[in-house]
C-alpha cells in the first residue's frame, strides 16, 4: 500500500507538482517511442542495456534477411487513422488514403467504356445511380488495394429478389462484391449483399434496413498472370458493417451471371466500378482505397 506524505508548505506542494509533471513527460514520451534511444544490444559488451532498441545477435527469420527484433529493420511510414461513420456522418479517411469520392464530386470517376464524365448524381453528401447513365469506373487504375464503401439500398422497396438495390464494387471491371438490399429479401446466396457474386455466399448476413447506410471494408488481391498462365488467383477479405463475411478467399474467376466464373489474363492494374443495374438508385459516400505493399516498403 502506497504511504501518502502530507506536503506542509506551499513551496514543497509547488516542488511536488512540478515533480509530478516532468514524470509524466518522461514516461509519456518513453510510451511514444519518442525518448532517448536505447543503445543495441552489444554481444562484445559486458553490460547490456536494459531496454535495447533492437538486437543484432538473433536468429534470422526464415525467408527474410531480418534477424528476429532485428535493430536495422525499416520501422513504417505513420500514418494518422480517420475515424469511423455514424449513420449521420461519414468518418475521415485515414491519412495515406487515395479518396475516390468524400461526397462533393465525380472527378475520380468516368463512364463505363467512354471516358466520358460520369452522369450519376451528387447531393447532400452522396452519389446516386442515374438511370441510364451506365456504371462508373475510377479514372486511376488498382492492383492489390484496401477499399472503403459506404452503401445505402432505396427505402422504398419497389421489387425483390436481385431486383432490389442492385449495384456492385466490382475490381479491375472483373471481380464483384454484389451490392444488394438483403435485408429479409430472398434470393440466391451467392447473389446477396457481400456475396462474391455467383460463387460464394458471405459467411453471414449482416445487412442493415433499405435506406441505412452500409459499410463494406474490402482487401482485393490482384490475380497475377505469367503470359496467358495464371500464377495466383484474386483473394478477397471482406468485412461487411464491421462483420467478416470473406475470410482471403480465392476468387473463381472473373465474374459471370448463370455461368461459371473464369480468369483471362488482364494487366496488372484496373479500374474500380460501381455498376448501374438497371437504374435501381442506390446511393454511395465515403470511398477511398489504400494501395497495398508488401512488408518493409516505405
Ligand atoms: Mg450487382
Amino acid at each position: 500500500m502506497a504511504t501518502i506524505h502530507p506536503v506542509s508548505s506551499g513551496k514543497a506542494r509547488v516542488a511536488a507538482l512540478l515533480l509530478c509533471c516532468i514524470g509524466m513527460v518522461v514516461l509519456s514520451a518513453e510510451l511514444r517511442g519518442t525518448g532517448p534511444a536505447p543503445q543495441a544490444q552489444s554481444t562484445s559488451a559486458g553490460a547490456q542495456e536494459k531496454w535495447p532498441a533492437g538486437y543484432t545477435d538473433t536468429p534470422v527469420l526464415p525467408d527474410t534477411r531480418w534477424r528476429v527484433h532485428d535493430i536495422d529493420r525499416p520501422h513504417p511510414r505513420v500514418v494518422s487513422p480517420g475515424t469511423f461513420s455514424t449513420p449521420e456522418q461519414p468518418g475521415r479517411p485515414p491519412s495515406d488514403a487515395i479518396v475516390l469520392f468524400d461526397g462533393r464530386d465525380l472527378s475520380k470517376w468516368q463512364t463505363q467504356g467512354k471516358a466520358t464524365e460520369a452522369k450519376w448524381k451528387v447531393e447532400n453528401g452522396y452519389m446516386e445511380v442515374v438511370a441510364g447513365t451506365g456504371s462508373i469506373v475510377t479514372k486511376e487504375n488498382f492492383g492489390d488495394i484496401q477499399i472503403h464503401v459506404e452503401w445505402a439500398a432505396p427505402k422504398q422497396v419497389l421489387e425483390k429478389s436481385q431486383g432490389r438495390g442492385n449495384s456492385g464494387v466490382i475490381f479491375m471491371g472483373r471481380y464483384e462484391i454484389q451490392v444488394l438490399d438483403s435485408y429479409d429479401n430472398p434470393t440466391y446466396a451467392d447473389g446477396q449483399a457481400s456475396a462474391i457474386y455467383g460463387q460464394y455466399p458471405p459467411l453471414v448476413n449482416p445487412a442493415r434496413p433499405p435506406g441505412e447506410w452500409q459499410v463494406y471494408d474490402i482487401v482485393f488481391e490482384a490475380p497475377r498472370f505469367e503470359g496467358d498462365k495464371l500464377v495466383k488467383p484474386a483473394y478477397f477479405t471482406v468485412f461487411f458493417n464491421g462483420v467478416l463475411v470473406h475470410n482471403h478467399t480465392a476468387s473463381m474467376g472473373a465474374t459471370r451471371h448463370r455461368a461459371l466464373a473464369k480468369y483471362e489474363p488482364h494487366p496488372s492494374e484496373g479500374p474500380v466500378l460501381l455498376q448501374n443495374h438497371e437504374g435501381n438508385l442506390v446511393r454511395y459516400r465515403n470511398i477511398w482505397v489504400r494501395r497495398l505493399a508488401p512488408y518493409d516498403t516505405k
